[in-house]
């Protein structure tokens, strides 16, 4: 999954285009930056990229989901449905939206199970939040139809699986917003930033200008802008957008290169009878960045595991002992150790948070990373060493 394994020359172009001008800035400076606007240039290619109207680059994928969650006008009062399995940030701004998660639970796509999000619906929900973890999707035309249905907000956090789609749509643009990281492990990256994307005006208006203060970005002066509403700083450099433009151009390949390695893989565990691989909604529009798959067991897991690690399987997880891709382990959130106080303090309950399918699910799974920089050799190597480990 990492873009960084493919840093090069094309990148070097681009950030020099931003060295040479000194305009490290996104915004304004028009007659010295020499026609060069990296983050308005990620942008357009972006939104054409996955087929939706407006993408608004930003700090990170973090800055991302606080961005969407305060267009949303997602805050104070309101609930919001997540999944268990997902990396922290999700939640990390959803309190500092100052609304609370309500944890469900998740299917056998390691992705919110659609099934599981009704019974979990109060007076107080306000939105449903996939995530698509691992570089595949949640499924997510029925979770559409149960938001449809109950008038709830759906934010995807699609921030690991750009690219990825369901029939033809992509991951992100099928919610009302949709978060991206390009963080320096992500499919593609930035160094650190992140998008936000959205086939409405009005929220693409809002996201732009919550991103910078408030900004209405009307004109060419900064300082005769007016504020619609407060904002933060969100903002993105040009120096990493410049990189983002670069990893964009390679997201085809990388994307091509990920599903080629996958699928050498998934055809070995095919034949094993003990594992299970995770569910995949469209396998042709699969990022590729994971195989995920699953053991008989808790106990078979760990084994596996250990024997990754004899037979030097690198780039493995075991997300259960995970700190920070499982709810298991986030006694910080339990114990409501915030440094600021919000809502999520008083209003969130950890003894009514009930995930033991989501338990059963990922005692048993097991990752792996897919490099795009693994040679032929490697890649066979690999393959017996892999199948050596799961023979147990
Ligand atoms: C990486 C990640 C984020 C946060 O992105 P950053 O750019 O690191 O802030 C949010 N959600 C998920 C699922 C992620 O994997």
């Amino acid at each position: 999954m990492p873009g960084f394994e493919l840093f090069g020359d094309k990148e070097k172009k681009h950030v020099s285009d931003v060295l040479d001008t000194g305009i490290l800035m996104r915004y304004n400076f028009d007659g010295l930056r020499k026609g060069h606007w990296k983050a308005l240039e990620f942008e357009k290619n972006l939104s054409s990229r996955l087929n939706v109207k407006y993408s608004h680059l930003c700090s990170s994928g973090t800055a991302a989901l606080s961005i969407a969650l305060a267009c949303l006008k997602i805050g104070k009062g309101d609930e919001v449905i997540v999944p268990p399995f997902t990396f922290v940030a999700t939640i990390e701004a959803i309190i500092a939206a100052g609304a609370v998660p309500v944890f469900s639970d998740i299917d056998k796509t390691l992705c919110l199970d659609p099934d599981s999000i009704e019974n979990k619906i109060t007076k107080n929900t306000k939105a449903v939040m996939p995530v698509h973890m691992c570089g595949s999707m949640a499924d997510m035309e029925k979770i559409k139809k149960i938001c449809d249905k109950n008038n709830l907000l759906l934010l995807e956090d699609a921030c690991q699986a750009v690219g990825a789609s369901i029939n033809g749509n992509y991951a992100g643009t099928i919610g009302h917003m949709g978060c991206f990281s390009f963080d320096f492990v992500k499919t593609i990256t930035c160094g650190e930033g992140g998008a936000v994307v959205t086939n409405s005006k009005d929220l693409y208006e809002k996201a732009h200008a919550f991103s910078d203060h408030g900004h209405d970005h009307i004109g060419n002066d900064r300082g005769k802008e007016t504020h619609p509403f407060p904002g933060l700083n969100f903002r993105i450099s040009e120096l990493n957008a410049a990189v983002g433009v670069a990893q964009l151009e390679r997201l085809d390949e990388i994307i091509s290169i990920q599903r080629k390695n996958k699928k050498i893989f998934k055809d070995e565990l095919k034949n094993f009878k003990n594992i299970e691989l995770r569910k995949v909604i469209d396998e042709e529009g699969d990022n590729g960045g994971f195989v995920s798959f699953f053991a008989e067991d808790e106990n078979a897991a760990k084994k596996i595991m250990e024997n990754f690690s004899k037979n030097n399987v690198d780039g493995t997880f075991y997300w259960y002992a995970n700190n920070w891709h499982y709810y298991k382990n986030w006694n910080h959130f339990r114990d409501k150790n915030n440094l600021y106080k919000t809502q999520f303090c008083d209003a969130f309950n950890p003894d009514s948070v009930q995930i033991e399918k989501s338990d059963e699910i990922m005692k048993k799974t097991i990752s792996m990373l897919i490099k795009l920089s693994w040679t032929e050799e490697e890649m066979e190597q690999r393959t017996e060493a892999l199948k050596k480990s799961l023979n147990i």
